[in-house]
């Protein structure tokens, strides 16, 4: 079932043949309670002793270092870093960003062309991971990728304007807060599965289940894992991928992270503002 965090509308243009997009989705049932809450908080007990005498500096040193956790990367909040964190905490600055080396990967679309592009070094990456999956027979497509600030707003006020604020939030973001718009995300498609096109039934799928196992070795993680959404703050979407570089993707990938958790950062729910800003909407 489509949820609307990535429902395209049906009246943008569509130049490629591709199966009829939804317009009016159904809100999907409440994802299941998480039993693992407090766990995912928990932050490292790493704190260095201090307690040795002082000129112990060499082992000192060597002692915190091991103490720190590693990673293969820090959050950023330059839009620009494919490492950016973009969430209801965490909106784009400035709010329109818009990338400047958004261009059309090779790969099949199945969506309005204007929502086909993605940035440079995340197209690269998405042609090898759709050309890795179909030389094992896996028959995927990209539904839909950036989305610029203009576009997010149309589709936010529109559904704003006939639902309101809570069942508007629920999956679609406001504009400047959607990793759409950081031009790394992409939303694709089991090609023999259209009506799982934006659904949660895509993990069912053989290429849904490709994705989940693969996607991390060319630098995307699902962005919205099962389970989640207390700290995403949103459900899961099988479908979304993230482009977060090959060592990031593949340490999020065998910790079972949410980007949030991996980058030691707070649960992103909800936003602050119960309302969207008037500017937002339009
Ligand atoms: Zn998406």
């Amino acid at each position: 079932m489509p949820t609307e965090q990535d429902t395209l509308e049906s009246e943008a243009p569509s130049t490629i043949p591709g199966p009829t997009l939804t317009s009016e989705p159904e809100p999907s049932p409440s994802p299941t309670a998480s039993t693992e809450t407090a766990s995912d908080e928990t932050a490292p007990d790493a704190t260095p002793s201090l307690e040795h005498e002082p000129e112990e500096t060499e082992t000192q040193e060597a002692e915190t270092q091991e103490a720190e956790p590693q990673r293969a990367s820090d959050p950023s909040w330059d839009p620009d870093s494919i490492h950016v964190l973009a969430n209801r905490q965490n909106p784009l600055d400035p709010i329109d960003y818009a990338p400047s080396d958004l261009v059309y990967p090779e790969v099949p679309f199945y969506g309005p062309e204007s929502a086909m592009q993605v940035r440079q070094e995340a197209a690269a990456a998405l042609e090898q991971l759709l050309a890795a999956g179909d030389a094992q027979g896996m028959h995927l497509g990209l539904v839909s990728a950036y989305r610029s600030f203009d576009y997010q707003q149309q589709i936010y006020s529109q559904r704003h304007a006939e639902v309101g604020t809570e069942a508007t939030d629920l999956y679609m973001s406001r504009p400047g807060y959607s990793e759409h718009q950081t031009g790394l995300a992409a939303d694709v498609i089991s090609i023999a599965n259209p009506d799982c096109m934006l659904g949660e039934c895509f993990a069912a799928t053989p290429e849904g289940q490709w994705v989940a196992e693969n996607a991390h070795k060319h630098g995307f993680v699902i962005r919205y894992p099962q389970g989640k959404e207390h700290i995403t703050g949103y459900p899961y979407e099988p479908w979304h991928l993230r482009y977060v570089g090959v060592e990031t993707a593949q340490e999020v990938y065998q910790g079972g992270h949410t980007l949030e958790k991996y980058w030691d950062q707070p649960p992103a729910p909800d936003y602050d503002e119960p309302e969207p800003n008037p500017e937002l909407l339009n």
